[in-house]
Protein backbone atom coordinates (compact mmCIF):
# COMPACT_ATOMS: atom_id res chain seq x y z
CA UNK A 1 0.00 0.00 0.00
CA UNK A 2 1.27 3.26 -0.63
CA UNK A 3 -0.37 6.45 0.01
CA UNK A 4 0.91 9.92 -1.78
CA UNK A 5 0.11 13.28 -0.21
CA UNK A 6 0.94 15.55 -2.72
CA UNK A 7 0.67 19.46 -3.40
CA UNK A 8 0.38 20.39 0.55
CA UNK A 9 2.32 22.44 3.12
CA UNK A 10 3.97 20.85 5.43
CA UNK A 11 4.25 21.25 9.31
CA UNK A 12 6.36 18.61 10.35
CA UNK A 13 6.24 18.98 14.67
CA UNK A 14 9.83 19.90 14.97
CA UNK A 15 8.85 23.65 14.94
CA UNK A 16 10.46 24.59 11.62
CA UNK A 17 8.64 26.87 9.43
CA UNK A 18 5.57 25.12 7.32
CA UNK A 19 7.40 24.32 3.50
CA UNK A 20 5.71 23.03 0.64
CA UNK A 21 6.34 19.04 0.17
CA UNK A 22 4.89 15.85 -1.18
CA UNK A 23 4.31 12.80 1.19
CA UNK A 24 4.86 9.69 0.87
CA UNK A 25 3.59 6.60 2.46
CA UNK A 26 4.38 2.78 2.35
CA UNK A 27 2.92 0.46 4.51
CA UNK A 28 2.51 1.75 8.01
CA UNK A 29 5.76 4.72 7.44
CA UNK A 30 6.79 7.22 5.68
CA UNK A 31 9.54 6.96 3.18
CA UNK A 32 10.28 10.46 1.44
CA UNK A 33 8.92 13.99 2.10
CA UNK A 34 9.75 16.66 -0.31
CA UNK A 35 9.22 19.08 -3.55
CA UNK A 36 7.84 16.40 -5.86
CA UNK A 37 9.04 12.84 -3.94
CA UNK A 38 5.48 11.76 -4.45
CA UNK A 39 5.70 11.76 -8.28
CA UNK A 40 8.91 10.52 -8.85
CA UNK A 41 9.82 7.58 -10.99
CA UNK A 42 7.79 4.32 -10.69
CA UNK A 43 6.57 4.52 -7.09
CA UNK A 44 3.90 6.55 -7.56
CA UNK A 45 2.09 3.65 -9.77
CA UNK A 46 -1.29 2.18 -9.84
CA UNK A 47 -0.76 0.89 -6.41
CA UNK A 48 -0.79 4.40 -5.03
CA UNK A 49 -3.67 6.21 -3.36
CA UNK A 50 -3.16 9.75 -4.24
CA UNK A 51 -4.47 12.98 -1.82
CA UNK A 52 -4.53 15.89 -2.92
CA UNK A 53 -3.46 18.11 -0.35
CA UNK A 54 -3.20 21.73 -2.17
CA UNK A 55 -3.94 24.75 -0.12
CA UNK A 56 -3.80 22.51 2.89
CA UNK A 57 -1.31 21.79 5.79
CA UNK A 58 -0.09 18.43 5.63
CA UNK A 59 1.13 17.33 10.13
CA UNK A 60 1.87 14.66 12.04
CA UNK A 61 -0.98 13.06 13.93
CA UNK A 62 -1.91 14.77 17.29
CA UNK A 63 -1.17 12.97 20.04
CA UNK A 64 -3.79 13.08 23.13
CA UNK A 65 -2.35 12.30 26.57
CA UNK A 66 -5.06 12.34 28.77
CA UNK A 67 -8.40 10.93 27.66
CA UNK A 68 -10.50 8.03 29.24
CA UNK A 69 -11.62 5.99 26.34
CA UNK A 70 -10.99 2.74 27.88
CA UNK A 71 -14.52 1.71 27.74
CA UNK A 72 -15.26 3.36 24.57
CA UNK A 73 -12.73 1.79 22.57
CA UNK A 74 -14.71 -1.59 23.02
CA UNK A 75 -18.19 -0.27 21.43
CA UNK A 76 -16.39 2.35 19.26
CA UNK A 77 -12.86 1.86 17.74
CA UNK A 78 -12.84 5.32 16.00
CA UNK A 79 -12.46 6.74 19.38
CA UNK A 80 -14.86 9.04 18.20
CA UNK A 81 -14.95 12.11 17.91
CA UNK A 82 -11.33 12.72 18.75
CA UNK A 83 -10.06 11.36 15.20
CA UNK A 84 -12.48 13.72 13.65
CA UNK A 85 -9.92 16.70 15.57
CA UNK A 86 -6.67 14.97 14.31
CA UNK A 87 -5.81 13.10 17.16
CA UNK A 88 -4.28 9.52 15.80
CA UNK A 89 -3.36 8.86 19.71
CA UNK A 90 -5.10 8.20 22.71
CA UNK A 91 -3.45 8.06 26.00
CA UNK A 92 -6.07 6.05 28.59
CA UNK A 93 -5.92 4.42 32.34
CA UNK A 94 -5.21 7.85 33.73
CA UNK A 95 -5.90 9.86 37.70
CA UNK A 96 -6.22 5.89 39.32
CA UNK A 97 -8.87 4.26 36.80
CA UNK A 98 -8.23 1.47 34.33
CA UNK A 99 -10.18 -1.34 33.28
CA UNK A 100 -7.49 -3.66 33.96
CA UNK A 101 -6.05 -5.69 36.23
CA UNK A 102 -9.64 -6.99 36.99
CA UNK A 103 -11.35 -10.41 38.44
CA UNK A 104 -15.30 -11.04 38.30
CA UNK A 105 -15.27 -10.11 41.89
CA UNK A 106 -14.68 -6.33 41.54
CA UNK A 107 -15.63 -5.66 37.94
CA UNK A 108 -19.04 -4.06 39.20
CA UNK A 109 -17.08 -1.74 42.06
CA UNK A 110 -15.00 -0.62 38.75
CA UNK A 111 -17.99 0.03 36.13
CA UNK A 112 -19.54 1.62 39.09
CA UNK A 113 -16.55 3.91 40.29
CA UNK A 114 -15.68 4.68 36.03
CA UNK A 115 -19.41 5.87 35.70
CA UNK A 116 -19.52 7.98 38.89
CA UNK A 117 -16.38 9.51 38.89
CA UNK A 118 -15.73 10.01 34.52
CA UNK A 119 -19.43 10.73 33.95
CA UNK A 120 -20.05 7.44 31.76
CA UNK A 121 -23.85 5.57 31.64
CA UNK A 122 -23.87 2.88 33.59
CA UNK A 123 -25.86 1.25 31.12
CA UNK A 124 -23.72 2.16 28.23
CA UNK A 125 -20.94 0.47 30.19
CA UNK A 126 -22.86 -2.45 31.20
CA UNK A 127 -24.04 -3.17 27.85
CA UNK A 128 -20.65 -2.13 25.78
CA UNK A 129 -18.02 -4.44 27.08
CA UNK A 130 -17.57 -8.18 28.02
CA UNK A 131 -15.68 -7.43 31.70
CA UNK A 132 -14.42 -10.82 31.20
CA UNK A 133 -10.53 -10.49 31.15
CA UNK A 134 -8.45 -10.30 34.00
CA UNK A 135 -4.56 -9.68 33.29
CA UNK A 136 -3.57 -5.94 32.13
CA UNK A 137 -1.76 -7.94 29.42
CA UNK A 138 -5.27 -9.72 28.36
CA UNK A 139 -7.08 -6.74 28.05
CA UNK A 140 -4.61 -5.11 25.68
CA UNK A 141 -4.87 -8.28 24.12
CA UNK A 142 -8.79 -7.78 23.37
CA UNK A 143 -8.09 -4.37 21.73
CA UNK A 144 -5.49 -5.48 19.30
CA UNK A 145 -6.16 -5.32 15.31
CA UNK A 146 -9.36 -3.68 16.23
CA UNK A 147 -8.94 0.10 17.07
CA UNK A 148 -8.84 2.72 14.55
CA UNK A 149 -6.82 5.37 16.78
CA UNK A 150 -2.81 4.08 18.56
CA UNK A 151 -3.82 3.52 22.07
CA UNK A 152 -2.07 3.38 25.26
CA UNK A 153 -2.74 2.23 28.70
CA UNK A 154 -1.66 3.37 32.49
CA UNK A 155 -2.53 1.10 35.16
CA UNK A 156 -4.61 3.16 37.50
CA UNK A 157 -4.14 2.84 41.63
CA UNK A 158 -7.41 2.77 42.52
CA UNK A 159 -8.15 -0.38 40.29
CA UNK A 160 -5.31 -2.26 41.49
CA UNK A 161 -6.27 -1.09 44.83
CA UNK A 162 -9.41 -2.68 44.68
CA UNK A 163 -8.11 -5.54 43.32
CA UNK A 164 -5.45 -6.63 45.96
CA UNK A 165 -7.29 -5.26 49.44
CA UNK A 166 -11.25 -6.12 47.76
CA UNK A 167 -13.34 -3.76 49.80
CA UNK A 168 -10.93 -2.49 52.32
CA UNK A 169 -9.22 -0.75 49.32
CA UNK A 170 -12.10 2.03 50.06
CA UNK A 171 -10.74 4.07 53.16
CA UNK A 172 -8.61 1.52 54.41
CA UNK A 173 -4.67 1.54 55.14
CA UNK A 174 -2.46 -1.27 53.15
CA UNK A 175 -0.81 -4.05 55.36
CA UNK A 176 2.89 -4.20 54.29
CA UNK A 177 1.06 -7.98 52.88
CA UNK A 178 -0.81 -5.35 50.68
CA UNK A 179 1.66 -2.94 49.82
CA UNK A 180 3.77 -6.51 48.34
CA UNK A 181 1.27 -7.40 46.51
CA UNK A 182 0.37 -3.71 44.82
CA UNK A 183 4.03 -3.96 44.01
CA UNK A 184 3.80 -6.82 42.26
CA UNK A 185 0.53 -6.07 40.63
CA UNK A 186 1.88 -2.97 39.28
CA UNK A 187 5.18 -4.60 38.16
CA UNK A 188 2.47 -7.52 36.43
CA UNK A 189 0.62 -4.53 34.77
CA UNK A 190 4.20 -3.08 33.70
CA UNK A 191 5.43 -6.05 32.45
CA UNK A 192 2.70 -7.12 30.16
CA UNK A 193 2.48 -3.39 28.58
CA UNK A 194 0.90 -0.58 30.61
CA UNK A 195 2.74 3.07 29.93
CA UNK A 196 2.90 3.87 33.40
CA UNK A 197 1.48 4.43 36.79
CA UNK A 198 -1.45 6.89 37.69
CA UNK A 199 -3.03 8.12 40.70
CA UNK A 200 -5.52 10.47 42.44
CA UNK A 201 -6.02 12.16 45.61
CA UNK A 202 -8.29 14.52 44.42
CA UNK A 203 -11.47 15.71 46.67
CA UNK A 204 -13.90 15.35 43.97
CA UNK A 205 -12.95 11.65 42.92
CA UNK A 206 -15.89 9.48 44.73
CA UNK A 207 -16.59 6.10 43.46
CA UNK A 208 -20.27 4.39 42.91
CA UNK A 209 -21.41 4.41 46.25
CA UNK A 210 -20.40 8.00 47.02
CA UNK A 211 -17.47 7.08 48.83
CA UNK A 212 -13.78 8.37 48.28
CA UNK A 213 -12.01 6.21 45.40
CA UNK A 214 -9.62 3.46 46.81
CA UNK A 215 -6.40 5.59 45.38
CA UNK A 216 -7.47 8.46 47.81
CA UNK A 217 -7.21 6.10 50.90
CA UNK A 218 -3.28 5.75 49.98
CA UNK A 219 -0.57 6.68 52.60
CA UNK A 220 2.44 8.34 51.45
CA UNK A 221 4.42 5.68 51.79
CA UNK A 222 2.28 3.51 49.74
CA UNK A 223 2.37 6.31 46.40
CA UNK A 224 6.32 6.41 47.06
CA UNK A 225 6.81 2.78 46.80
CA UNK A 226 4.78 2.42 43.82
CA UNK A 227 6.46 5.20 42.22
CA UNK A 228 9.76 3.54 42.76
CA UNK A 229 8.37 0.19 41.07
CA UNK A 230 7.65 2.15 37.59
CA UNK A 231 11.64 3.15 37.33
CA UNK A 232 12.19 -0.52 36.57
CA UNK A 233 10.26 -0.78 33.29
CA UNK A 234 11.73 0.92 30.02
CA UNK A 235 9.16 3.23 28.61
CA UNK A 236 6.96 3.88 31.30
CA UNK A 237 5.65 7.74 33.14
CA UNK A 238 3.22 8.85 35.70
CA UNK A 239 0.42 10.56 36.21
CA UNK A 240 -1.45 12.09 39.06
CA UNK A 241 -3.69 14.72 40.37
CA UNK A 242 -3.47 15.60 44.40
CA UNK A 243 -6.06 18.92 45.58
CA UNK A 244 -3.65 21.01 44.98
CA UNK A 245 -3.91 20.76 41.36
CA UNK A 246 -7.12 22.45 41.81
CA UNK A 247 -7.12 24.96 44.50
CA UNK A 248 -3.19 25.63 44.53
CA UNK A 249 0.16 23.44 45.54
CA UNK A 250 1.11 23.34 49.32
CA UNK A 251 4.45 23.22 49.57
CA UNK A 252 4.21 19.41 50.51
CA UNK A 253 2.07 18.60 47.45
CA UNK A 254 5.17 20.61 45.72
CA UNK A 255 7.25 18.16 47.58
CA UNK A 256 5.36 15.28 46.96
CA UNK A 257 5.35 15.71 42.74
CA UNK A 258 9.15 16.03 42.47
CA UNK A 259 9.57 13.47 45.17
CA UNK A 260 7.57 10.94 43.00
CA UNK A 261 9.22 11.90 39.77
CA UNK A 262 12.54 10.96 41.48
CA UNK A 263 11.60 7.74 42.16
CA UNK A 264 10.53 6.23 39.39
CA UNK A 265 12.75 8.00 37.83
CA UNK A 266 10.35 9.59 34.85
CA UNK A 267 8.30 13.05 34.31
CA UNK A 268 5.13 13.16 36.37
CA UNK A 269 2.13 14.73 34.68
CA UNK A 270 -0.53 16.10 36.68
CA UNK A 271 -4.04 18.40 35.53
CA UNK A 272 -5.28 20.75 34.98
CA UNK A 273 -3.74 23.97 35.23
CA UNK A 274 -6.70 26.47 34.82
CA UNK A 275 -5.90 29.76 33.64
CA UNK A 276 -7.53 32.63 33.83
CA UNK A 277 -6.15 36.52 33.47
CA UNK A 278 -7.72 37.80 36.66
CA UNK A 279 -5.55 35.58 39.07
CA UNK A 280 -2.28 34.96 36.83
CA UNK A 281 -0.37 34.55 39.87
CA UNK A 282 -1.83 31.23 40.58
CA UNK A 283 -0.95 30.19 36.92
CA UNK A 284 3.01 31.22 37.82
CA UNK A 285 2.68 29.42 41.66
CA UNK A 286 1.16 26.48 40.04
CA UNK A 287 4.21 26.18 37.28
CA UNK A 288 6.47 26.67 40.22
CA UNK A 289 6.17 22.96 41.39
CA UNK A 290 7.86 22.65 37.76
CA UNK A 291 10.68 24.48 38.52
CA UNK A 292 11.06 23.36 41.70
CA UNK A 293 10.96 19.67 40.59
CA UNK A 294 13.70 20.49 38.10
CA UNK A 295 16.11 22.15 40.83
CA UNK A 296 15.80 18.68 42.17
CA UNK A 297 16.46 16.70 39.30
CA UNK A 298 12.75 15.91 38.76
CA UNK A 299 10.35 16.63 36.36
CA UNK A 300 6.93 17.93 36.77
CA UNK A 301 4.50 19.23 33.89
CA UNK A 302 1.12 20.06 34.22
CA UNK A 303 -1.62 19.45 31.39
CA UNK A 304 -3.52 22.59 30.33
CA UNK A 305 -6.48 23.38 27.75
CA UNK A 306 -5.84 25.60 25.13
CA UNK A 307 -10.09 26.46 25.74
CA UNK A 308 -12.14 27.49 28.30
CA UNK A 309 -14.36 24.40 29.36
CA UNK A 310 -17.91 24.95 29.23
CA UNK A 311 -19.89 22.74 31.36
CA UNK A 312 -23.32 21.65 30.10
CA UNK A 313 -26.13 22.05 32.42
CA UNK A 314 -29.36 19.66 32.04
CA UNK A 315 -32.82 19.09 33.42
CA UNK A 316 -32.15 15.36 31.91
CA UNK A 317 -28.90 14.35 33.66
CA UNK A 318 -29.41 16.91 36.16
CA UNK A 319 -25.83 17.73 36.41
CA UNK A 320 -24.75 20.53 38.19
CA UNK A 321 -28.19 21.45 39.12
CA UNK A 322 -29.40 19.06 41.22
CA UNK A 323 -26.75 20.52 43.50
CA UNK A 324 -28.86 23.32 44.11
CA UNK A 325 -31.23 23.28 47.67
CA UNK A 326 -34.37 21.39 47.13
CA UNK A 327 -33.93 20.53 44.04
CA UNK A 328 -32.82 16.66 44.12
CA UNK A 329 -36.04 15.83 44.69
CA UNK A 330 -37.40 16.66 41.29
CA UNK A 331 -34.27 14.78 39.82
CA UNK A 332 -35.21 12.04 41.36
CA UNK A 333 -38.97 11.88 39.41
CA UNK A 334 -38.89 9.77 36.13
CA UNK A 335 -38.80 11.91 33.32
CA UNK A 336 -42.40 12.14 32.31
CA UNK A 337 -43.46 13.19 36.10
CA UNK A 338 -40.14 15.62 36.44
CA UNK A 339 -41.23 17.60 33.12
CA UNK A 340 -45.20 17.67 34.61
CA UNK A 341 -43.03 19.21 37.81
CA UNK A 342 -41.11 21.56 36.12
CA UNK A 343 -44.38 22.73 34.20
CA UNK A 344 -45.81 23.50 37.38
CA UNK A 345 -46.09 27.05 38.79
CA UNK A 346 -45.96 26.11 42.44
CA UNK A 347 -43.30 23.80 42.09
CA UNK A 348 -41.01 26.52 40.21
CA UNK A 349 -41.65 28.54 43.04
CA UNK A 350 -39.93 26.30 45.19
CA UNK A 351 -37.41 25.31 42.83
CA UNK A 352 -36.42 29.25 42.57
CA UNK A 353 -36.65 29.89 46.81
CA UNK A 354 -34.43 27.50 46.82
CA UNK A 355 -31.74 28.08 44.10
CA UNK A 356 -31.78 31.90 45.45
CA UNK A 357 -31.18 30.88 49.06
CA UNK A 358 -27.76 31.37 50.93
CA UNK A 359 -27.90 27.58 51.32
CA UNK A 360 -27.06 27.63 47.61
CA UNK A 361 -23.22 28.73 48.21
CA UNK A 362 -21.51 29.43 45.12
CA UNK A 363 -24.14 27.58 43.00
CA UNK A 364 -26.11 30.08 43.84
CA UNK A 365 -24.52 31.98 40.80
CA UNK A 366 -26.09 30.04 38.27
CA UNK A 367 -29.66 31.24 40.04
CA UNK A 368 -29.16 34.03 37.70
CA UNK A 369 -31.38 32.70 35.43
CA UNK A 370 -31.31 35.10 32.59
CA UNK A 371 -27.67 34.65 32.11
CA UNK A 372 -27.64 31.35 31.23
CA UNK A 373 -27.45 30.32 26.91
CA UNK A 374 -29.58 28.24 25.72
CA UNK A 375 -26.69 25.99 23.87
CA UNK A 376 -28.83 23.46 21.97
CA UNK A 377 -32.89 23.47 22.10
CA UNK A 378 -35.06 20.64 20.75
CA UNK A 379 -39.04 21.76 20.28
CA UNK A 380 -39.48 23.00 16.85
CA UNK A 381 -40.76 26.04 19.09
CA UNK A 382 -38.00 26.59 20.99
CA UNK A 383 -36.32 27.23 17.72
CA UNK A 384 -36.19 31.09 18.63
CA UNK A 385 -34.28 30.11 21.85
CA UNK A 386 -30.89 28.26 20.69
CA UNK A 387 -27.88 30.62 20.78
CA UNK A 388 -29.47 33.01 23.14
CA UNK A 389 -29.58 33.79 26.57
CA UNK A 390 -32.83 33.27 29.00
CA UNK A 391 -32.97 36.91 29.79
CA UNK A 392 -32.89 37.45 25.40
CA UNK A 393 -36.09 34.69 24.83
CA UNK A 394 -37.65 35.92 28.35
CA UNK A 395 -37.39 39.30 26.68
CA UNK A 396 -38.91 38.33 23.64
CA UNK A 397 -41.72 36.13 24.95
CA UNK A 398 -42.79 38.24 27.90
CA UNK A 399 -42.28 36.24 30.57
CA UNK A 400 -39.84 35.73 33.46
CA UNK A 401 -36.68 34.45 32.96
CA UNK A 402 -37.12 31.39 35.32
CA UNK A 403 -40.21 30.61 33.50
CA UNK A 404 -39.01 31.06 30.04
CA UNK A 405 -36.07 28.85 31.44
CA UNK A 406 -38.57 26.00 32.44
CA UNK A 407 -40.99 26.53 29.30
CA UNK A 408 -38.39 25.81 26.76
CA UNK A 409 -37.14 22.62 29.42
CA UNK A 410 -40.49 21.19 28.93
CA UNK A 411 -41.21 21.85 25.58
CA UNK A 412 -37.76 19.93 25.09
CA UNK A 413 -38.67 17.02 26.87
CA UNK A 414 -36.01 17.94 29.58
CA UNK A 415 -33.24 17.67 26.61
CA UNK A 416 -32.44 21.01 26.69
CA UNK A 417 -28.51 21.95 26.65
CA UNK A 418 -27.89 24.55 28.89
CA UNK A 419 -24.09 26.83 29.22
CA UNK A 420 -23.45 29.24 32.28
CA UNK A 421 -21.99 32.70 30.77
CA UNK A 422 -18.01 32.33 30.76
CA UNK A 423 -16.48 35.75 31.02
CA UNK A 424 -13.68 35.18 28.98
CA UNK A 425 -11.63 37.91 27.62
CA UNK A 426 -9.03 38.37 25.26
CA UNK A 427 -6.44 38.46 27.83
CA UNK A 428 -7.42 35.04 29.10
CA UNK A 429 -5.94 34.02 25.51
CA UNK A 430 -3.24 36.07 25.81
CA UNK A 431 -2.09 34.53 29.37
CA UNK A 432 -3.46 30.73 28.37
CA UNK A 433 -1.00 30.94 25.16
CA UNK A 434 1.82 32.07 28.00
CA UNK A 435 1.51 29.10 29.52
CA UNK A 436 1.41 26.62 26.40
CA UNK A 437 4.68 28.43 25.43
CA UNK A 438 5.90 27.48 29.34
CA UNK A 439 8.23 23.99 29.21
CA UNK A 440 6.62 23.48 31.71
CA UNK A 441 3.26 23.04 30.98
CA UNK A 442 1.84 20.99 27.79
CA UNK A 443 -1.62 21.34 25.87
CA UNK A 444 -3.71 18.25 27.10
CA UNK A 445 -6.28 17.65 29.42
CA UNK A 446 -8.76 16.67 27.93
CA UNK A 447 -10.63 13.99 29.08
CA UNK A 448 -11.76 13.20 25.78
CA UNK A 449 -14.18 10.19 26.26
CA UNK A 450 -15.14 11.28 29.67
CA UNK A 451 -17.89 13.56 31.57
CA UNK A 452 -19.83 12.72 28.50
CA UNK A 453 -22.95 14.56 30.06
CA UNK A 454 -21.37 17.84 30.67
CA UNK A 455 -18.80 18.43 28.05
CA UNK A 456 -17.09 17.57 24.97
CA UNK A 457 -12.79 17.79 25.37
CA UNK A 458 -12.26 16.41 22.02
CA UNK A 459 -12.11 19.79 20.40
CA UNK A 460 -8.65 20.58 22.30
CA UNK A 461 -6.99 20.58 19.49
CA UNK A 462 -8.90 22.05 16.78
CA UNK A 463 -9.56 24.61 19.38
CA UNK A 464 -6.09 25.52 19.83
CA UNK A 465 -5.79 25.63 16.08
CA UNK A 466 -9.35 27.32 15.08
CA UNK A 467 -9.30 29.70 18.08
CA UNK A 468 -5.54 30.15 19.15
CA UNK A 469 -3.91 30.27 16.11
CA UNK A 470 -6.34 30.89 12.74
CA UNK A 471 -8.61 33.53 14.55
CA UNK A 472 -5.87 34.84 17.39
CA UNK A 473 -2.27 34.46 15.81
CA UNK A 474 -1.45 33.54 19.34
CA UNK A 475 0.93 31.08 17.93
CA UNK A 476 2.80 30.50 14.86
CA UNK A 477 1.26 26.87 12.98
CA UNK A 478 4.55 25.24 13.70
CA UNK A 479 4.61 26.04 17.13
CA UNK A 480 0.77 24.61 17.39
CA UNK A 481 1.77 21.65 15.85
CA UNK A 482 4.41 21.07 17.57
CA UNK A 483 2.40 21.04 21.26
CA UNK A 484 -0.15 19.04 19.79
CA UNK A 485 2.51 16.13 18.55
CA UNK A 486 6.36 16.16 19.09
CA UNK A 487 5.77 17.27 22.79
CA UNK A 488 3.19 14.80 23.88
CA UNK A 489 5.17 11.99 22.06
CA UNK A 490 8.57 13.17 23.75
CA UNK A 491 6.80 13.51 26.92
CA UNK A 492 5.51 9.56 26.81
CA UNK A 493 8.88 8.41 25.09
CA UNK A 494 6.88 7.51 21.83
CA UNK A 495 8.89 6.04 19.23
CA UNK A 496 8.72 6.97 16.05
CA UNK A 497 5.43 9.14 16.44
CA UNK A 498 4.88 13.08 16.54
CA UNK A 499 7.16 13.87 13.64
CA UNK A 500 6.56 14.24 9.85
CA UNK A 501 10.15 12.79 8.77
CA UNK A 502 11.45 9.21 6.95
CA UNK A 503 11.17 6.59 8.72
CA UNK A 504 8.28 7.79 11.36
CA UNK A 505 5.02 5.98 11.54
CA UNK A 506 2.69 7.60 8.81
CA UNK A 507 0.28 9.15 11.60
CA UNK A 508 -0.89 12.35 9.02
CA UNK A 509 -3.35 14.87 9.35
CA UNK A 510 -4.11 16.98 6.61
CA UNK A 511 -6.13 20.29 7.29
CA UNK A 512 -7.49 23.77 5.73
CA UNK A 513 -5.74 26.55 7.89
CA UNK A 514 -8.44 28.55 6.40
CA UNK A 515 -11.38 27.08 7.89
CA UNK A 516 -9.40 25.04 10.50
CA UNK A 517 -12.10 24.80 14.11
CA UNK A 518 -14.95 22.75 15.82
CA UNK A 519 -18.56 22.86 15.76
CA UNK A 520 -21.26 23.36 18.23
CA UNK A 521 -21.55 20.80 20.87
CA UNK A 522 -24.55 18.45 20.54
CA UNK A 523 -26.41 15.45 21.97
CA UNK A 524 -25.89 12.14 20.59
CA UNK A 525 -28.25 9.28 21.28
CA UNK A 526 -25.50 6.48 20.22
CA UNK A 527 -24.18 4.64 23.20
CA UNK A 528 -24.89 1.02 23.83
CA UNK A 529 -27.86 0.44 26.08
CA UNK A 530 -29.33 3.38 24.39
CA UNK A 531 -28.02 6.57 26.77
CA UNK A 532 -26.19 9.82 24.85
CA UNK A 533 -23.39 12.17 25.07
CA UNK A 534 -21.84 15.37 23.71
CA UNK A 535 -20.05 15.58 21.15
CA UNK A 536 -18.64 18.05 18.66
CA UNK A 537 -17.75 17.57 14.71
CA UNK A 538 -14.93 19.12 13.63
CA UNK A 539 -14.04 21.87 10.70
CA UNK A 540 -11.20 21.90 8.07
CA UNK A 541 -9.88 18.53 8.41
CA UNK A 542 -9.91 16.75 5.14
CA UNK A 543 -7.70 13.42 5.92
CA UNK A 544 -6.61 11.87 9.10
CA UNK A 545 -4.04 8.62 8.68
CA UNK A 546 -3.11 6.27 11.06
CA UNK A 547 -0.50 3.97 10.07
CA UNK A 548 -0.40 5.02 6.59
CA UNK A 549 -4.11 4.08 6.37
CA UNK A 550 -7.07 6.72 5.98
CA UNK A 551 -9.33 6.46 8.91
CA UNK A 552 -10.65 10.07 8.66
CA UNK A 553 -12.15 11.14 4.97
CA UNK A 554 -13.98 13.98 4.67
CA UNK A 555 -14.57 14.35 8.34
CA UNK A 556 -16.14 11.00 8.40
CA UNK A 557 -14.63 7.87 9.90
CA UNK A 558 -13.46 5.53 6.74
CA UNK A 559 -14.19 2.47 9.06
CA UNK A 560 -10.34 1.31 9.02
CA UNK A 561 -8.98 -0.35 12.63
CA UNK A 562 -5.05 0.28 11.38
CA UNK A 563 -4.83 1.68 15.15
CA UNK A 564 -1.91 -0.15 17.49
CA UNK A 565 -2.25 -0.91 21.05
CA UNK A 566 1.03 0.39 22.74
CA UNK A 567 3.11 -1.45 24.65
CA UNK A 568 5.61 0.12 27.54
CA UNK A 569 9.22 -0.59 25.90
CA UNK A 570 8.10 -2.08 22.80
CA UNK A 571 6.70 1.06 21.62
CA UNK A 572 8.02 3.67 24.27
CA UNK A 573 11.57 4.36 25.59
CA UNK A 574 12.55 5.79 28.49
CA UNK A 575 12.05 9.24 29.56
CA UNK A 576 14.63 9.81 32.32
CA UNK A 577 13.86 12.17 35.43
CA UNK A 578 15.13 15.59 34.77
CA UNK A 579 15.98 14.80 31.31
CA UNK A 580 15.95 17.49 28.58
CA UNK A 581 12.42 15.81 26.91
CA UNK A 582 11.30 18.44 25.00
CA UNK A 583 14.59 18.62 23.48
CA UNK A 584 16.29 21.94 22.06
CA UNK A 585 13.54 22.78 19.29
CA UNK A 586 11.16 25.79 20.91
ZN1 LIG B 1 -8.94 12.18 33.89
Amino acid sequence: MTVAIVGGTVVDGTGAAPARADVLVEGDRVVALGPGVAGAGDRAGAETTVIDASGQLVAPGFVDLHTHYDAQLFWDPNASPSPLHGVTTVLGGNCGFSLAPLTPGHADYVIEMMARVEGMPLAALRAGLPWDWSSFGEWLGRLDGRVAVNAGFLVGHSTLRRLVMGERAVGGAASPADLDALEAALHAALDEGALGFSTSQAHTHNDGDGQPVPSRAAKRGELERLAAVVRAHEGTTVELIVPGCLNGFSEEEVDFLATMSLLADRPVNWNVLGVSARNPDSVWNQLAAGSAASARGATVVALTLPHTMRLRLSFETGAILDGLPGWRQVFALPAPERTAALADPETRRRLDAGAQSDEAGILRALAQWDRLIFEETFAPENADAEGHSVGEVARARGVAPFDALLDVVVADQLRTGLCPPIPETEEDWVLRAETWRDPRAIVGGSDAGAHLDTMCGAVYSTSLLGDGVRARGLLSWEQAIRLLTDVPARLYGLRDRGLLTPGAHADVVVFDPETIGHGPVRRRDDLPGGSSRLYAEAVGVGHVLVNGVEIVRDQAFTGAVPGRVLRSGRDTRTVHAGSDWAGAAA
